[in-house]
């Protein structure tokens, strides 16, 4: 049982989800973030590891135990079937894993990263409200174009895959707009996380 709050963190690639949660974080927020839970659990030792190496073998395991990630994207990419299968293994733990940290979490709400949250009914259900941080498509695309080194139409291949930007805006209840400088961010994370203690705590109470 989730005791606080939750606030599902959402976003496209690149859209500043890491940088609006590390604020977040700085305000004394609980952050759960659902790639590091995918990490850790495909890291040396990971829970997920040994089911892994069952279905698709130790081939797809690094020397020192973590997951050969490059390998299975290759895989993934070509199989459709096989990224089915790892989403099979992972997802369920991924959930369990945000559910577990969210039940120890302290505070008036926490918040949930989650980059696929609009197309997951499962982290739907589990969030309170949802906050997208939204950036300009060229923006966006120079952002990660910088922190990648992949092509302008790399980029813009991998968005293309992505719901699309106006859809998310439909969905979220609340929206920041992350085109501006990390100041800015920051400013406009303090003003949410000053919302969601009032909205969300007054919600608690009812
Ligand atoms: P991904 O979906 O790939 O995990 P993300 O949504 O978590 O990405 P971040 O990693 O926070 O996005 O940001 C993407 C890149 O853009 C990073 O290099 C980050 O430092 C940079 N960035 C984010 N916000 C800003 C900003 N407001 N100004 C300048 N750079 C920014």
């Amino acid at each position: 049982m989730v005791g606080v709050k939750v606030v599902g963190l959402t976003g496209g690639i690149g859209s500043g989800k890491t940088a609006a949660a590390r604020y977040f974080a700085a305000q004394g927020v609980v952050v759960v973030d659902t790639d590091e839970l995918s990490h850790a659990l495909t890291a040396p030792g990971g829970r997920a590891m040994p089911m892994l190496v069952a279905r698709f073998g130790p081939d797809f395991q690094r020397a020192d135990g973590a997951l050969d990630r490059l390998r299975m994207r290759e895989l993934v990419f070509r199989q459709p079937s096989a990224r089915r299968e790892l989403e099979a293994i992972l997802h369920p733990m991924i959930l369990e894993d945000s559910l577990a940290a969210l039940a120890k979490a302290r505070g008036a709400y926490a918040v949930l990263v989650v980059p696929l949250l609009f197309e997951s009914q499962a982290y739907r259900d589990v969030v309170d409200r949802t906050l997208l941080i939204d950036c300009d498509k060229e923006v966006q695309v120079a952002r990660v174009m910088q922190r990648s080194g992949l092509s302008e139409s790399q980029v813009r291949a991998i968005m293309a895959t992505q719901m699309p930007r106006e859809d998310k805006r439909r969905l979220a209840d609340d929206i920041i707009d992350n085109s501006g400088s990390l100041s800015e961010l920051a400013l406009q994370v303090e003003a949410k996380h000053r919302y969601y203690l009032s909205s969300l705590a007054r919600a608690r109470s009812q």
